[in-house]
């Protein structure tokens, strides 16, 4: 029975879950929370896998076998296939992240260097002082925008902005931005998506994360706006997106950012209830199953292997 819970569990945790939480619009009031939430779905989605992937075949057992024939070879198939469905998920996914991240820092050390040559030294002077670990680049440019390159471990990252982000935004709107890079960088928010993106490509049929690794993507972007609120005010914030809104390239991008200044002017911030509530929820999502289901399962299962 443990496997037909954990695998409906699985089930629900990657297709319809995901989708609401992607649309639903409250989670903009407490995007760090929200993130929790979506990182507890989808570990105990992965679990839930694992686990009906363990039960799986000890289920079959049981309804294939009277009691005394589980043991000698029924029982070590059993096993056996229950331990290599397991491990071709871990491995699976384990495979993806490392691959992932070895990509990803191969690519931005490539990224580093390239922004660290085109660099206009004598704007990066004009902005002033950054928290200490950051860089800033300005690159030649007629499109005001700004992202950020996560530094290796104990290494400057780069905040990279146009030379148009410099003649559009007014001194505290840059610096609303720049507040905002620093934010991702300091948080490790580079670390969260690639989570997401390893989940994505690791599960592409089975877990449709791809709404999650979106949905964790302009919850990130939200965090980051909150620093840039906190420390330079809603107007500065909000008038820099403005900014980056009417001069960017493509119109989804476009929307997005709007989505996020409209956020800001509408003062959305969430409260301490909510944000309590949703952290509450994340939690219930790893526990719950594992005290009602997976316990009760190894209370049944350990004996039969042998286990007491
Ligand atoms: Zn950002």
């Amino acid at each position: 029975m443990a496997s037909v819970w954990l695998t409906g569990l699985a089930l629900v945790l990657a297709g319809p879950v995901p989708a609401l939480l992607a649309r639903a619009r409250w989670t903009r009031a407490v995007p760090r929370a929200a993130i929790v939430l979506w990182q507890a779905v989808a570990v105990a989605a992965v679990l839930a896998a694992v686990g009906s992937a363990l039960a799986a075949p000890e289920a079959l057992l049981r309804v294939l076998t009277h009691p005394q024939d589980r043991t000698g070879v029924p029982l070590v198939i059993a096993v056996g296939v229950a331990a290599l469905l397991a491990s071709l998920i871990v491995v699976r996914l384990l495979g993806v992240l490392v691959l992932l991240a070895v990509r990803t820092r191969v690519r931005r050390a490539r990224h580093r260097d390239m922004v660290d040559l085109l660099a206009r030294a004598e704007q990066n002077l004009a902005v002033g002082s950054l928290r200490s670990g950051t860089v800033l680049r300005v690159l030649d440019g007629a499109v005001p925008f700004a992202y950020c390159v996560p530094g290796r471990v104990g290494r400057e990252g780069r905040v990279v902005v146009t030379g148009a982000t410099l003649d559009t935004l007014c001194p505290d709107e840059l610096s609303a931005v720049i507040a905002h890079e620093q934010a991702h960088l300091a948080a490790r928010h580079d670390l969260v998506r690639e989570g997401f993106t390893a989940l994505h490509q690791a599960f592409p049929v089975v877990v449709r994360s791809r709404e999650a690794r979106d949905a964790v993507a302009l919850l990130l972007e939200m965090l980051a706006d909150d620093a840039g609120r906190r420390t330079h005010g809603d107007t500065a914030m909000a008038g820099a997106l403005d900014a980056f809104a009417s001069s960017g390239a493509s119109v989804d991008a476009n929307d997005e950012v709007l989505m996020r200044r409209d956020r800001i002017r509408a003062h959305v911030r969430g409260g301490r209830a909510l944000a309590v509530g949703t952290y509450l929820a994340a939690v219930a999502l790893v526990v719950v199953p594992t005290v009602t289901i997976v316990i009760p399962w190894l209370g049944e299962a350990l004996p039969v292997v042998g286990v007491r």
